[in-house]
């Protein structure tokens, strides 16, 4: 005869994650890529932070920075061609309790996705954006991008690209109701792991502009920079991020620039000699968006149709 026992009990065992957790797949960028770092670095601010995976989702758009969802233990959605917002954005109205990260690039945001990258800054939702800026079309082999330097020879410009560079922190900074503006290099590990972890802590959307490598097709992009860190202005403040000594013998320039002062945060976004490193602008009293685009998510469909039924009402005569 079989006995049931009626005291057991399901444990649940605490969760810890590593690095393993939050890794997947066979990475295909090309050998000395900058996105290998900034994969890595989020893969560790979420090992740190203690993220469920199943609670994080990395959404991109087109390019080869958004192939990042593949590379994520996470939910995933690798979409269209500059609309790796808007589907961010949807995601973040429905399911605010997700741990959001955008993963695009400087022709994915700054071009086709310029739209959407400006509106979602408004919402200001809370999530990472990453902007992987290898100042050039990288995935479709070497195209003038916005943030091209002038005079690069590109394969769509020849004799050298024509414009200067749009500046992607002066536009960011100038949008209302904007809460988190930083900007990073890829080939410092500890300053981009604490850039990119302020950005996460950070409540609203945190816009993160990377300067990345790209040794195939933009070589020319950041190889005087990483030959040069005197070009970097270091911003530190004890509101801004902690940069240990470590990392600022690296760089003669160093400054104190708290971040809650938009003027001077202006300025140094449009100082293209002395590029400013570091957070740049943080509001954390903007408004969030998803507080109110969420609002009614437990609402029943009995309730749902009552409330169409209503509005309708009011039409009748
Ligand atoms: Fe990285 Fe450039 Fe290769 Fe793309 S083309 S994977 S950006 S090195």
């Amino acid at each position: 005869m079989f006995g049931i026992k009626a005291d057991w009990s399901l444990d649940v065992y605490e969760r810890y994650f590593t690095l393993d957790d939050y890794a997947t797949g066979d990475v295909r960028w090309c050998s000395g890529c900058g996105d290998f770092a900034i994969l890595n670095t989020v893969h560790r601010v979420l090992r740190d932070a203690q993220i469920e995976p199943e609670k994080s989702v990395a959404v991109s758009g087109i390019g080869c920075s958004s192939r990042m969802p593949h590379y994520m233990g996470t939910y995933g959605f690798h979409g269209l061609h500059g609309r790796a917002l808007p589907v961010a954005n949807g995601i973040k109205s429905r399911r605010p309790d997700l741990d959001v990260w955008v993963a695009t690039g400087d022709g994915d945001c700054f071009s086709i996705g310029a739209g959407p990258w400006l509106h979602a800054l408004h919402l200001n939702m809370d999530m990472v954006i990453l902007v992987f800026d290898n100042g050039i079309y990288g995935l479709t082999k070497k195209q003038t991008s916005p943030t091209t330097n002038q005079g690069t020879k590109t394969n769509t410009h020849p004799k050298g690209a024509i414009l200067p560079p749009l500046n992607p922190l002066t536009i960011t900074l100038g949008i209302t109701n904007i809460s988190f503006v930083a900007q990073v290099v890829d080939w410092n590990p500890p300053l981009l792991y604490e850039t990119v972890k302020a950005a996460h802590e950070h409540r609203g959307t945190s816009f993160v502009r990377i300067l990345q490598r790209c040794p195939v097709f933009s070589e020319e992009f950041t190889k005087p920079l990483q030959e040069n860190p005197d070009k970097f202005t270091l911003l530190e403040h004890e509101d801004g991020i902690t940069i240990d000594d470590n990392i600022k013998r690296l760089f003669h320039n160093v400054v104190e620039h708290d971040p809650k002062d938009w003027l001077a945060a202006m300025k140094y976004a449009r100082d293209i000699e002395n590029i400013p490193l570091g957070i740049l602008f943080k509001d954390p009293d903007a408004i969030v968006y998803e507080d109110h685009s969420s609002q009614g998510l437990g609402t029943t469909n009995e309730q749902k149709v009552a409330a169409i039924n209503a509005a309708f009402d009011k039409f009748s005569i």
